[in-house]
């Protein structure tokens, strides 16, 4: 029996030949190669500025840094997200203060978020989950009254769009994820994309070593360069963003396969009893995966489902795992009781995430269908 795995990167021919001819000449780094991804990307997304970065951690901790998020300040983060956004702002020195979620998107809670404001909130920032685009709106309506900068953490929504507008273009800077299970691979690799100038020098200067390379151009050295900020090296090199070139440019494809699997096994997982599909198929949206929240009595079950769903070739995941407020961490450096954000933690604790990516075919997406179907069946009549 074959196994339908959760994620799987769609690397081919044309990824194979790219990365070979980087490895053939002698420029791995600093080179062409992804100085063509980021205009590529900014391409595909309309953004005026596009950096690409060592991964979404990465993104994330430049996007804060370039901010000015520092100690003293607050920053509002989903509970319902990847770790890596709390830690970019703990990293900073600053305090992230941890939102529920909307119980029927997973997206933030926006009248929490709201709420949530205080003096000492310097940034909003949202998870666009699943890939269904927040209301930004909303958030920049809060954000507009209060003067907040906004993060967009668009790890899992390559390709979704509000009316038009690429996501991450809404707020003041937007960060994605290349690892390999995300809507396209690079390996390890993020980008931050902007429509501000200032947010975007900040960030590529940061991104290697605080360097700013134009202010001695006109000297006689050409090595010769500045330290204009504090700085960290969160560069890609020359092999990831061959791959993304390449990968970039099958992305429609990817997404309308995406579509296509989520409609079909939101179809047919709707029909089972005992669980019920997180509506991510908005307007716009680019359908990262279908997460189904279990009701009672399968709810108490999950690990043991997940277990037997593996054990017939069904590969699944969970988005994510705990609230960031129920983590080691988070709860102990800030007291968080447990399941303060019960939203989040009903999707953290009760819920699978089935796969919808390109690697899947109608025929696996049927599959999954029916083996669902029958665990589901004998679990539920041995309760
Ligand atoms: C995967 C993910 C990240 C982390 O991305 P890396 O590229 O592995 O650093 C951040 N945020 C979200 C929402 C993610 O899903």
């Amino acid at each position: 029996m074959t196994t339908i795995p959760f994620g799987k990167p769609m690397v081919g021919e044309e990824e194979r030949r790219a990365v070979a001819e980087v490895l053939e000449g002698t420029t791995l780094t600093h080179g062409p190669r992804v100085k063509a991804f980021e205009q590529a990307f900014a391409e595909f997304t309309g953004a005026p500025h596009a950096i690409a970065t060592a991964t979404c951690m990465a993104s994330l901790h430049l996007a804060y840094l370039a901010c000015g998020i520092g100690p003293g300040d607050e920053v509002l983060v989903p509970a319902q997200t990847h770790v890596a956004m709390a830690h970019a702002v703990e990293i900073c020195g600053a305090t992230p203060v941890f939102v529920d979620a909307d119980p029927r998107t997973g997206n933030v809670d926006l009248d929490l978020l709201a709420a949530a404001v205080t003096e000492r909130t310097r940034a909003v920032s949202v998870v666009h989950y699943l890939g269904l685009p927040v209301d930004m709106g909303r958030v920049l309506e809060v954000a507009r009254r209060h003067d907040l900068f906004v993060v967009e953490d668009c790890a899992i929504a390559l390709g979704a769009r509000i009316d038009g507008t690429h996501v991450g273009l809404h707020g003041d800077v937007g960060c994605f994820s290349f690892y390999p299970v995300k809507h396209i691979t690079t390996g390890e690799g993020g980008m931050v994309i902007t429509t501000r100038a200032d947010i975007a020098d900040r960030v590529s200067k940061q991104r290697a070593f605080g360097i700013d390379k134009s202010v001695l151009a006109d000297r006689r050295h050409t090595a010769a360069y500045e330290i204009e900020y504090v700085g960290l090296n969160y560069r890609m090199g020359e092999i990831g963003a061959a791959m993304g070139v390449e990968q970039l440019k099958r992305l429609p494809g990817f997404l309308e396969q995406r579509a296509r699997n989520f409609r079909s096994l939101a179809a047919g997982l709707g029909g089972v009893d005992g669980l019920t599909v997180i509506d991510s198929d908005g307007p716009g949206a680019s359908h990262y995966c279908l997460v189904a929240l279990l009701d009672a009595p399968l709810a108490e079950r999950r690990e043991e489902l997940i277990e037997t769903l593996k054990g017939e070739g069904v590969g699944t995941s969970v988005y994510y795992p705990k609230p960031l407020p129920d983590t080691k961490y988070y709860r102990e450096t800030y007291g968080h009781p447990e399941r303060s954000c019960p939203v989040a933690a009903r999707i953290s604790y009760e819920s699978i995430a089935f796969p919808v990516g390109p690697h899947i075919e109608e025929e696996d997406v049927q599959r999954i269908v029916e083996t669902v179907g029958q665990v589901v069946d004998r679990l539920v009549a041995r309760a």
